[in-house]
């Protein structure tokens, strides 16, 4: 099966995909970015609030502390001196009270940093000025008492001093509480903001998993699209056509349907002619057309190329066979729609009996190549004797490599005669299979090895023992004729296939004039190219070729026209008709057309006299056919070298 290009719709869908992809990776990472750097930022607030809270929790706690420690000192100091009235204790009182007030200084200094909040700012000048109000009216219970005025001294410590020293118990007292508020209140708004965190982060954490989620099913949805369905045409593919038979297996419904295999005939014809968009475009209305055509538990598949298959219900089998033999699509191109004719080939199975899914669908192979093969019918119903044919065609192939180690070719040949002089004037070399002893003849093994591939080492074989032939009989002195050997168009793949023909000629050292390369006639347009190539080499190396089985194929007539072959061999069929006088007209007119386009004619399958002299009579002289001779073996055409005339006949 030949591969198409695939592109088009199915590269731009691929392509749509993987931006779908990608964009939802993308939005995804952004989105996860984001959350972890939100929720970061979330954690870096709330452990700045907390470091904030306990450092200012610790100073002020610690610092209150000491004031109150320093100026409860203080005070039972001022009343020891005022008590006792020593001049040594004032003196140390006074350095006290200049260390303490220095002391005082820096403490409430460094209170002052962290009373930013004017609720604390009051207090903070309220403690500050009654401190530093006690300090100086301790000063000047100091200075009384330093000047003898004892009394009044201990007159003004009891209705000032003791004022001041109460305020400023009751200041730090309101201030300690107001810091325990500040903590408490500083307390619930972090345990508020780290709930509010978490809840962010529970919300993030919800999103990203839907976003996963999301994700997930996309990639799965195209995962699905990808796996289960053509990117050409978009309608299921092999796999989820077998998943679908499947099913339908094991719920035991297999049985009430056909598979169908589908081909479109030509479609070769489509690329090559019009690009291989447009064979896209056929593909993907005709996926449409089948999918159109079947009905609920009915599928269409594209399995590769242009093959398709279905499995239909088996009372709608007839109808369809017959809607898909030949349908008109409508192909919408840049320049407007075109309406394009499309016939197809069929090959079903009605599923019998508890028949497994893989064999069914090989059954509807079978009938398929069956009906490739054929040529009354498009649509063919599978029977077992494909089968058997089958399993013969895999026992050529098996014994095929050994058959050409072992040399069970042999090389028959069939003489040409040139009916002017009745003289031999050629042969084709024709190929026999001798097994066990019994020869087989090439219709038996041809077409296997054909549709296989193997026919061009047989090709090979035969040529390579034709030249051997004719060097066997130089050299004995028989004059050999020109021998046309047959090769399949499966060569005219191989970009070497002149060059190796020239190398087995070279070989065996032989003229080059005794050498015909016969080629069918192709079926189309496919090799044309090739086959015109290959034969503008053989005439500048002056090989003969030949056409071949000349009016069984598709487009004789003008092939001839631009093929610079030197020989026409009409088919065998051509005569069968013969006896018909419009027959006859028809055969007259293509033998001197070819006249007159200076290619020599040949007819092959002459039976008769009267075919002969019928043939002679519209000027086409030379002739093959069991009328001279059967193809003969080696040795049998070797007396003909030697006796080459027919005339006795
Ligand atoms: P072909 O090349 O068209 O060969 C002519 C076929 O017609 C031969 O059949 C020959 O035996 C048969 N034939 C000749 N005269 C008459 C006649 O008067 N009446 C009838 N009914 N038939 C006649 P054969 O040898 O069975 O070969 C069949 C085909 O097999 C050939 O058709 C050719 O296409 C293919 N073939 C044979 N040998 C080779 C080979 O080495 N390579 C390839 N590629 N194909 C080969
Ligand atoms: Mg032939
Ligand atoms: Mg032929």
């Amino acid at each position: 099966m030949k591969k198409i290009k695939e592109k088009s719709k199915g590269v731009i869908k691929k392509q749509k995909m993987t931006r779908l992809i990608r964009l939802s990776v993308l939005f995804l990472s952004i989105t996860g970015l984001f959350s972890i750097l939100y929720l970061c930022y979330g954690l870096y607030n709330i452990t700045n609030q907390y470091t904030n809270m306990t450092r200012r929790d610790y100073l002020t706690t610690e610092t209150l502390q000491t004031l109150e420690e320093q100026l409860y000192q203080h005070q039972s100091y001022i009343f020891e001196h005022v008590v006792s009235n020593s001049p040594e204790f004032q003196d140390s009182l006074e350095k006290q009270t200049s260390g303490l007030k220095s002391s005082m200084s820096s403490i409430l200094y460094a209170l002052k940093d962290e009373m930013k909040d004017t609720k604390f700012d009051i207090r903070y000048k309220s403690l500050s000025s009654n401190i530093f109000g006690y300090l100086y009216d301790a000063e000047s219970i100091f200075e009384m008492s330093h000047n003898g005025e004892s009394e009044k001294a201990n007159i003004y410590m009891e209705e000032s001093l003791m004022d001041y020293i109460n305020t400023v118990n009751s200041v730090l007292k309101s201030f300690d509480n107001m810091i325990r508020e500040d903590m408490k209140e500083a307390r619930t708004e972090l345990e508020n903001n780290t709930k509010k965190v978490l809840i962010h982060a529970v919300l993030l954490f919800i999103i990203l998993l839907c976003c996963a989620g999301t994700g997930i099913v996309i990639s799965i949805m195209i995962s699905n699209e990808m796996t289960n369905f053509d990117p050409v045409t978009g309608i299921p593919n092999y796999d989820k056509f077998i998943d679908v038979c499947e099913k339908k297996h094991m719920r035991k419904t297999f049985s009430e349907y056909a598979v169908l295999s589908i081909n479109i005939k030509g479609f070769q014809y489509f690329n090559q002619q019009h690009g291989t968009d447009f064979g896209d475009e056929i593909l993907t209305e005709y996926a449409s057309f089948l999918r159109k055509a079947t009905n609920t538990g009915e599928i269409a598949a594209r399995i590769n190329g242009d093959t398709f298959i279905a499995l239909i219900k088996k009372d709608r089998v007839p109808v369809i066979a017959d809607y898909i033999k030949q349908i008109t699509l409508n192909i919408h191109r840049k320049d407007g729609t075109r309406k394009v004719v499309v016939n197809s080939r069929c090959g079903i199975y009605e599923t019998a009996g508890n028949i497994d899914v893989s064999t069914a669908l090989d059954y509807s192979e079978t009938a398929l190549k069956e009906a490739k093969n054929s040529t009354n019918s498009d649509c063919i119903w599978y029977s077992e004797t494909m089968t058997e044919s089958e399993i013969a065609a895999k026992e050529t192939i098996a014994k095929f490599k050994d058959a050409i180690k072992n040399e069970e070719f042999s090389v028959y040949y069939q003489p040409k005669v040139n009916m002017i002089d009745d003289k031999l004037c050629g042969c084709e070399a024709l190929v026999r299979w001798i097994k066990d002893g019994q020869t087989i003849p090439p219709f038996k093994f041809i077409p296997v090895l054909e549709s296989e591939g193997y026919i061009t080492e047989l090709d090979m074989y035969v040529f390579e023992h034709v030249c051997q032939h004719i060097s066997k009989w130089k050299e004995q002195g028989i004059e050999p004729v020109r021998i046309s050997s047959n090769f399949s168009k499966l060569h005219l793949k191989n970009k070497r296939f002149a060059d190796d023909v020239l190398e087995i000629i070279e070989k065996y050292g032989i003229e080059k004039k005794y050498i015909e390369i016969e080629l069918t006639e192709s079926s189309g347009y496919e090799d044309f190219d090739a086959m015109t190539e290959f034969v503008n080499r053989m005439k500048s190396e002056k090989i003969y070729t030949a056409i071949d089985d000349f009016g069984t194929g598709y487009s004789s007539l003008s092939m001839l026209k631009d093929l610079d072959i030197d020989v026409v061999k009409l088919d065998k069929s051509f005569l069968s008709g013969a006896e018909d006088k419009a027959h006859k007209k028809m055969i007259e007119n293509v033998v001197r057309m070819i006249n007159d386009l200076q290619r020599k004619v040949i007819c092959e399958g002459v039976e008769t006299r009267q075919q002969a002299e019928f043939l002679k009579s519209v000027e086409c002289y030379l002739a093959q056919g069991y009328l001279y001779d059967k193809p003969l073996p080696h040795d049998e055409f070797e007396q003909r070298l030697l006796n080459p005339s027919y005339k006795i006949k």
